[in-house]
């Protein structure tokens, strides 16, 4: 079977698992958006969606939150692990969204990935989910995923990336990266499958027998 091939079934069965995937972080525009997806670097979306309510409470704005102390954004924030760090791209992120870009969030990769704290895929996400334009954010868990359902080879999730982009339609790829997301989270997760066991890997990988390990990025 071809690694296209292969593409085609997951995703027929990745949209009949979930015809229309939601976006799993709270956000009441696209700044808080951003904030959330930045907030979400290593640590669960559930958690920063019980820490965001009193953060926004504080501060809804960049004006109002470039104006907190940074001692005050990490109290709240400190829940999501990596706090002094995050803590200081949010407010330095804020006080460059006021002084340069009119308080708002801007619509290109260059300028948001200029942004402290935000690298391509937090920039590809926003892109993806809060202006609609076709990205595709890969993160460990989707690597993992591209890789178990031989999807890509790639060593790193810049590989990934580019390996996934060439396989699907962009009009595809939004509502595939949280399609991937899902899945991962409701079966595919680190460490307790080597491809062997459900409907995924059984139509893509049908003679695998021998537990399958992926490259880590
Ligand atoms: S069989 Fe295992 S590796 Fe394959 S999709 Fe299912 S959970 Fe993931």
């Amino acid at each position: 079977m071809t690694r296209q091939e292969r593409a085609l079934i997951v995703e027929r069965i990745l949209h009949k698992q979930y015809p229309r995937p939601p976006i799993p972080l709270n956000h009441h525009d696209n700044f808080s958006f951003l904030i959330a997806v930045l907030l979400s670097a290593q640590c669960t979306d559930e958690r920063v969606n019980t820490v965001t309510p009193e953060l926004f409470k504080t501060a809804a704005t960049p004006k109002a939150m470039s104006k907190l102390k940074r001692e005050k954004i990490y109290q709240i924030i400190k829940p999501c692990g990596l706090g002094p760090k995050k803590s200081k791209a949010i407010k330095n992120l804020s006080k460059i969204l006021v002084n340069k870009f009119n308080s708002k969030v801007p619509s290109n990769f260059d300028d948001l990935e200029s942004l402290p704290g935000v690298g391509h895929k937090t920039a590809s996400v926003i892109m993806s989910q809060a202006f609609g334009e076709p990205a595709f954010p890969v993160d460990t868990h989707i690597h993992r995923l591209a890789q178990r359902w031989g999807l890509s080879s790639g060593k790193n999730v810049v590989q990934t990336e580019k390996d996934l982009k060439k396989l699907f339609h962009p009009k595809k790829w939004n509502a595939l990266h949280l399609q991937f997301i899902f899945w991962g989270r409701e079966f595919c997760q680190a460490r307790d499958c080597f491809g062997l066991k459900c409907k995924i890997c059984k139509k893509t990988f049908p003679l695998r027998k021998k537990s399958f390990k992926h490259k880590r990025p």
